[in-house]
């Protein structure tokens, strides 16, 4: 009889789906995953339920790849259970590595995130203003639902995280790499290490050049095409390239879109958006004033960046949960 596959297990937490259809669309390698694992739980895909994990002796899941942020007391529990179980956890993709998306929302306190969700937003049809609460009673019994957490959390807030694979979602050619190297046997890397991803700048894969200053205000990709062949930045697009990792072939600007920071910080900046903001600056800006008094070069600035509409939203669009400035504490919910 042949030797058990190594178990494999996937996690969707606070989380768009994104990262299933990231591994979905590695394809034919699907192939090899199934020939070296056991893939054993993935709520998108598989019926497998939480007392199936609860009742596994601890560590016997080999490899967890966790997608999606911590929102909530399940999504936390989930992360704790699923660390207990496994020998190798991953937080796969921003919103696990990084907070993601979700976390965005901590800029907000959780009764504005609530509002808009369901009372506020121009798509909510909501007539008798029905907000869920924790406990719900229904002629059928009383329902609960999970809680939120007071703040969205990376999954490294709450656990510990062996790797990281960043991206939104983490590119497939990637994945595939990680999944051939972990399955070769081979020795794995130092924990705590990134892993499907480059030390190198997104600008270092990118193929548009820099070549002058940007003149006026900054754009967003909806107001005008870019010029071929030409940083962005320097065009007016709030592109992040320079402060964020590379290992997607810098595939957003080739597709005349700004970086937006999506493979997370390099590993020397403390904080994301900060060092997002001092990239474009620096565009803006690169020193020395350009022959500028210094009363024309605030003007130069200000100008420039009267056009990111959203600064938080631009600049620490994946990375909020990890930032050491932006961050608010939300109060809590009953
Ligand atoms: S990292 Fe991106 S694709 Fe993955 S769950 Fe978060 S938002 Fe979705
Ligand atoms: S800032 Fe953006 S467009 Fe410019 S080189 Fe870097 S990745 Fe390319
Ligand atoms: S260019 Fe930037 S936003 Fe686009 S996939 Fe690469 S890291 Fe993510």
């Amino acid at each position: 009889m042949s030797e058990p596959k190594p178990k494999l297990a996937m996690y969707w937490a606070a989380s768009c789906g994104g990262c299933e259809i990231a591994l979905a669309n590695i394809h034919e390698a699907l192939l090899e995953v199934d020939r070296h694992f056991d893939f054993m739980f993935c709520p998108c895909l598989l019926d497998t339920k939480r007392a199936d994990i609860e009742a596994l002796a601890d560590k016997a899941i080999f490899l967890t790849l966790f997608n999606g942020a911590l929102r909530t007391t399940e999504n936390r529990e989930m992360a704790e259970l699923l660390r207990q179980k496994s020998q190798v956890f991953v937080a796969f993709g921003a919103c696990a590595a990084t907070g993601g998306i979700p976390a965005l929302a901590n800029h907000h306190g959780i009764g504005a995130v609530l509002d808009a969700s369901f009372l506020s937003a121009p798509s909510v049809d909501n007539p008798e203003r029905i907000v869920p609460g924790h406990r719900t009673v229904v002629p059928e019994g009383e329902l609960e639902l999970p809680r939120f957490l007071a703040r969205v959390l990376a999954v490294s807030e709450a656990v510990a995280v062996d790797y990281s694979i960043p991206g939104c979602p983490p590119e497939p050619e990637q994945i595939v790499a990680v999944v051939r190297h972990v399955a070769s046997g081979k020795a794995l890397p130092p924990a705590g290490s990134q892993l499907g991803c480059t030390e190198r700048a997104v600008c270092d894969g990118c193929s548009r050049e820099k070549k002058g200053l940007l003149t006026g205000r900054l754009v967003r990709p909806f107001e005008t095409l870019p010029e071929a062949g030409w940083c962005l930045v320097e065009q007016g697009f709030a592109c992040v390239g320079s402060s964020t990792r590379g290992g997607c072939g810098a595939l957003c600007p080739a597709a005349n879109m700004p970086c937006t920071g999506c493979y997370g910080p390099l590993d020397r900046t403390a904080d994301p958006g900060a060092a997002a903001l001092a990239a474009v600056v620096a565009a803006v800006d690169p020193g020395g004033g350009n022959g500028r008094e210094e009363a024309a070069l605030h003007a130069h600035v200000r100008e420039a960046l009267a056009g990111v509409a959203d600064p938080v939203g631009t600049f620490y669009r994946y990375a909020l949960a990890a930032s050491v400035v932006a961050d608010r504490e939300s109060e809590g919910r009953s």
